[in-house]
Formats: structure tokens, C-alpha cells, sequence
């Protein structure tokens, strides 16, 4: 009979992949044999294929139970290829049931034996798995890098199952890095690899995953054509909760095109599940939904599912969660009529807005200022120890002493060179956190994406309402000239006085934020165009009354403003920046230092 060889493992293990249950079926049988027989080399590679099985199978009990017998097994034969196989199957265990450090310090020793052991295939698993780790812990560019590793170590040993699944994480982690381009361009490799070796779970997954990605962009062609697929994946597959998954997207998209009832019967099939499975959140997602979507209706049982969704509320209390919550029930209330319900939503949605940065600023600087100190004490004790020795040297004038301890200052400095790297990493690291934070860097004022996702909402909430609501793009007037004539230094302090002078200046409710280099995007919920004369001004006399340390005291700064109202006509964002954008345009044509109305 053929042994477990490793030519075979190859074939078993593709043999796993694509069909877990069987896979394992096969495997306890071979066991048994090899017990009986008691070749426990054969016994032990059973085990291995077992755990892998119900590794993929999500069989925690059973799992842990064959990693219990087969690391014994592999300790007493001092199989080490085996064992660090088990540590990778351990640590995925791991981390599913949110033991984070136990698995990272199994991984970490998975890597270092497959090091010493030059074995590849080992340290492409452990890296993948370490990525994932990674990845669940939104460290996703720590995560890439891992991605990348394991993805040239897969290529190398040409194994074409793997290189489809690491390029479908590596997909992923860009699409969580919002980097939607860069995701698709993955998801399709991966995909044209997957649909070759065939693994459908892998496939219907991708597909989702696209899907949500082309949903993501707007696409909805594209996203409905990637939820079909996964939903005749998961069909196949008997999977009801990737069903539910691809059913409620699918809604969704259908909500979107305003096909309503389509839209209620899907979503309806995907409550139902969600429901079975127990699965909190997706409930509320999805009840948040349908309740949006009978109120369009006008169906009143709308108000029945809100409530609904109120009460998952009080078992899933986080702020994203309230923010969907309070958009989706003032949409839902001004359906009905219900303009005061409505407002108090609005207010509502603002203050957990106001609360989500004023804590995610904190933490920040929290997380940055301890990384910061850690580092520089320990800079500052190396430094300390050097003086000491350098200064005990000149009192020991042994001259062999004094060349043993310069040797020793000059290794110290050399530590420092890595310390002061290491200082500059955070630096670049606090720039890439500085793109997750709300605020841009520099003015304090909301960042380009935040103010984005502000105007985003007081849109679609005008629109429900009713109100009026415009947009302003400002941009400083020949602001290169200040740049060129006094540096970028002071270049700098004037955006620091805009932000600073706009601030005093703005309604509550309005917003500004920092839109790109000197350009800035003023949002005004509930304004039509006839007040924007007046906040020009108001804006203009602050601006001037700054001082600004670098410039003449004669020395103005201006800048132009173009302004946009919402008509019925914007169907997004995009249309009325756009308006906004050309009206600005013709303030410069015009002689800048002026407020274009677009209209
Ligand atoms: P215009 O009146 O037509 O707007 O003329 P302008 O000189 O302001 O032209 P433009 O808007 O094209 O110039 C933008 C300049 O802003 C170019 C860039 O070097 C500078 N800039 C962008 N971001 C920053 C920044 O953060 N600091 C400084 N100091 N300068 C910046
Ligand atoms: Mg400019
Ligand atoms: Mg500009």
C-alpha cells in the first residue's frame, strides 16, 4: 500500500481543499490502519490531514482534539516538519477563537524551524497565516507584507491553489485598505487561478468579495453579475449563510435601482436566515434595510421593523451602528411625514458624529505619544550609558581601555542610527495612521475624506428632508507666489490661519475641511445660495485680520469661493462639487478675491 509520501501530500492536500468532509472521512480510516498496523509515520500523516480537514471545516472541538494526538505523536517520532505544520493549524485555531498572541507566538516559531529548515512550503503557510492574523487585527499593511512573502514562495514551489487564495487575501486587505482598484486587479487573478483548480467555497467567496468591491465603486452591474455567481456557488455548495450573504446584497442592489419588491423578497430570504443562524449584526443590517425600503413604499410597517432594529441596537452599542441607525430611521421618519421624529434623528446622528472624532483624535494621539515615548527613553538611556563609559574611560587613562571603550561608544552609535530609523518608521507609520484619522495634519481642519463622508450625509439627509443644502469650494488666491517668494514654511502658516480663521466663523452645522493643498470644501446643510454672500465676507475679514509670521505686514492673502446649490438634478455628490468647482472657476477668470454663485 503507498505511504503517505510526499510526493502524494501534494495531491492530498489539493484532495482537502476542494472536499474537506471526504478528505477526512478517508483520512480517519487510514489512521485506523496505521494504528493497527502501527506504522505511526503513516498514522501521524493521517492526523495531519484530519486536522487540516477539520481545520478548514470550522470543527473547532474535533480539531483541537486531532491536534492534541497528532503533536503528541509528532514530538515522540521528533518529526519536526510535521510539528510545525500542526503549529500553523494551532494558530489559525487560535486565532478564530481570539487567542491573537498564543497564535502569534505559534507562528512565530513555525517561521524560524522552516528557516532552519529551509522549507519553503512550511514558511508560505506560517507567513499566510500570520497575515490573517494581521489582517483581523486591521494591521493591514503589516498583513500585505506577509501576503507578498507567502505569494513569491507559492509561485516558487508552483502551487497553484495556494497562489489563488493569497492573491484573493491580498485582494482582499486592499479592498479593507480602500484601495478598490488595486483589489479588482487581485480578485481577477485570483480568480482566473481558483476557477482552474476549481475550489468552489474559495470561488464563491471571491465572488462576494468582488462583488462588494464593483458595489463599493457604484457599479451595480458589475456587483449584481459577482453576487449571482456567489449565490449559485453557496446553492451548490448547500452554504445557507453565504446565501443570506449574497441574497441580502442583492437586495441591496436591487433597493438601489429602486426595484423595491424584488428588493423586500430578498431581503426578506436573508432575515430569515440571518435569524436561523443567529447572526446579530447581519440582522440588523438587513432589518435596517427593509425598514428603508417599506418606508419608500409607504408601507407603515416600516415603523415595526425600525423598532426592530432599535432593539438589536441595544446588544451591538457601537457608534457606526447608531450613525446607520439615526440616518436610516430620519429617512424613514420624514417618509411618513414625521418631520419632528425626523429632525431629532438628525440631531442625533450629529452628536454621535461629534463624539466619533473627538474619540478616535484621542486615541490617536494616545497610541502615537506612547510609541513615541517608549522609543525615545530608550534612545535617551543608550546615550546616558555611553557618556558614563566614555567618562569613566578618561578617568582609567589606560589607553588599551580607552580604545576598548571608544569601540564600545562607536557600537552605541551605531545602536542609535537604528534607534533614530526606527523613530523615522514612526514617522512614515503615523503619516499612514494620519490617513485613517479624521483630521488633516496640519490645520487641525477635517480631512479630505471626512468632510467627504460629512457632505455625503447632510446630502442624502437634505434630500429626504427636503431642505435646502450647498456646497463651497474655496481655494486661496495665487498661493504658489507666497509659496516660491517665502518659502513653503510659510506657505504653511497661511493654511494654518485660514482653518484657524474659518473656524470662529462657520454656523453649527456647517463644516469646513481641508479638501487638498489650498483648497477647502464648505459644507452647509440647510442654506440655500442667498446667505453665501454673507458668509464670504465674514470668512474674507477674518482671513485678513490674521497675522501671519513670514509675510509683509502689508501682505494680503485672498482667496475665491464658488458656491452650488442641491436641485433635483444632482443625482450625487459628485454632480454638485462639480457645479460648485466650475462656479469657482469663474470667481479666478473673474479677478479672484470674490464669491462666484453657480446657478
Ligand atoms: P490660483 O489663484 O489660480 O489658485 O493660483 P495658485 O498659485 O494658488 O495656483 P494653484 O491653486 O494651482 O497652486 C496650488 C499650490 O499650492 C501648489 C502647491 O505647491 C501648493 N501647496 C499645496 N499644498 C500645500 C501645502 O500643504 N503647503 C504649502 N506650503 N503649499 C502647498
Ligand atoms: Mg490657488
Ligand atoms: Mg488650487
Amino acid at each position: 500500500m503507498l505511504a503517505w509520501s510526499s510526493l502524494a501530500a501534494d495531491e492530498a492536500e489539493r484532495e482537502v481543499t476542494r472536499d474537506p468532509r471526504g478528505a477526512v472521512e478517508r483520512a480517519q480510516i487510514k489512521v485506523q490502519q496505521a494504528a493497527q498496523r502501527g506504522n505511526r509515520t503513516d498514522e501521524l500523516a493521517g492526523l495531519l490531514m484530519m486536522a487540516r480537514g477539520y481545520g478548514l471545516l470550522e470543527e473547532h472541538r474535533l480539531l483541537g482534539d486531532t491536534l492534541a494526538r497528532a503533536l503528541a505523536l509528532a514530538e515522540s517520532l521528533n518529526d519536526k516538519a510535521t510539528l510545525g505544520r500542526l503549529w500553523v493549524i494551532k494558530a489559525g485555531m487560535l486565532n478564530a477563537a481570539a487567542q491573537y498572541k498564543e497564535a502569534a507566538a505559534l507562528y512565530e516559531r513555525a517561521i524560524v524551524l522552516a528557516q532552519q529548515r529551509q522549507d519553503n512550503e512550511l514558511l508560505a503557510d506560517a507567513y499566510s497565516g500570520k497575515g490573517y492574523l494581521l489582517e483581523g487585527q486591521r494591521r493591514s499593511n503589516e498583513a500585505l507584507a506577509m501576503f507578498f512573502a507567502a505569494h513569491a514562495l507559492y509561485v516558487k514551489l508552483g502551487n497553484e491553489p495556494d497562489i489563488g487564495s493569497i492573491l484573493a487575501a491580498i485582494a482582499d486587505t486592499y479592498s479593507n485598505l480602500q484601495d478598490r482598484q488595486r483589489a479588482l486587479e487581485y480578485y481577477q487573478r485570483a480568480r482566473t487561478k481558483l476557477s482552474t483548480v476549481g475550489d468552489a467555497l474559495s470561488l464563491s467567496v471571491l465572488d462576494f468579495n468582488m462583488g462588494v468591491t464593483y458595489h463599493e465603486l457604484n457599479q451595480l452591474d458589475q456587483a449584481e453579475r459577482h453576487y449571482r455567481s456567489a449565490l449559485a456557488g453557496s446553492q451548490q455548495l448547500r452554504d445557507n449563510v453565504g446565501i443570506a450573504y449574497a441574497r441580502y446584497r442583492l437586495g441591496r442592489v436591487a433597493a438601489e435601482r429602486g426595484q423595491l419588491d424584488y428588493a423586500l423578497s430578498e431581503l426578506k430570504a436573508a432575515q430569515q436566515e440571518f435569524e436561523r443562524s443567529g447572526s446579530l449584526p447581519m440582522r440588523f443590517v438587513v432589518q435596517l434595510l427593509r425598514a428603508k425600503v417599506l418606508a419608500q413604499q409607504g408601507q407603515p410597517i416600516a415603523l415595526a421593523v425600525l423598532d426592530d432594529t432599535r432593539t438589536l441596537l441595544g446588544q451591538l452599542d457601537t457608534p457606526d451602528r447608531w450613525q446607520e441607525f439615526h440616518l436610516t430611521a430620519a429617512e424613514v421618519y420624514a417618509h411618513f411625514n414625521r418631520f419632528e421624529d425626523a429632525y431629532r434623528q438628525m440631531q442625533r446622528l450629529r452628536e454621535v458624529d461629534q463624539a466619533e472624532i473627538e474619540r478616535s483624535d484621542r486615541k490617536l494621539t494616545e497610541e502615537m505619544k506612547l510609541k513615541f515615548d517608549t522609543q525615545l527613553k530608550e534612545a535617551e538611556n543608550a546615550l546616558l550609558r555611553s557618556q558614563q563609559q566614555l567618562q569613566q574611560a578618561e578617568l582609567n587613562e589606560s589607553n588599551a581601555r580607552r580604545f576598548a571603550l571608544g569601540a564600545a561608544l562607536l557600537a552605541t552609535l551605531v545602536i542609535l542610527g537604528v534607534v533614530g530609523f526606527l523613530l523615522w518608521r514612526q514617522v512614515v507609520l503615523k503619516r499612514r495612521f494620519a490617513d485613517l484619522a479624521l483630521h488633516d495634519e496640519l490645520t487641525g481642519a477635517p480631512n479630505r475624506r471626512h468632510i467627504l463622508a460629512y457632505a455625503k450625509r447632510q446630502l442624502t439627509l437634505s434630500r429626504e428632508l427636503g431642505t435646502p443644502f450647498s456646497v463651497a469650494v474655496l481655494d486661496l488666491d495665487y498661493f504658489k507666489r507666497i509659496n516660491d517668494s517665502y518659502g513653503h514654511d510659510t506657505g504653511d502658516r497661511v493654511l494654518l490661519a485660514f482653518a484657524h480663521a474659518c473656524q470662529g466663523q462657520l454656523r453649527s452645522g456647517d463644516r469646513l475641511g481641508r479638501f487638498g493643498g489650498e483648497e477647502w470644501l464648505l459644507v452647509m446643510p440647510g442654506t440655500d445660495t442667498g446667505p453665501c454672500r454673507n458668509v464670504f465676507e465674514r470668512l474674507r475679514g477674518a482671513f485678513q485680520a490674521e497675522v501671519i509670521e513670514g509675510l509683509p505686514a502689508d501682505y494680503t492673502v485672498s482667496f475665491s469661493m464658488g458656491v452650488a446649490e442641491r436641485t433635483e438634478r444632482d443625482q450625487s455628490l459628485d454632480t454638485l462639487l462639480k457645479r460648485a468647482d466650475e462656479a469657482l472657476y469663474r470667481a479666478k477668470s473673474q479677478g479672484r478675491d470674490r464669491i462666484e454663485v453657480e446657478g
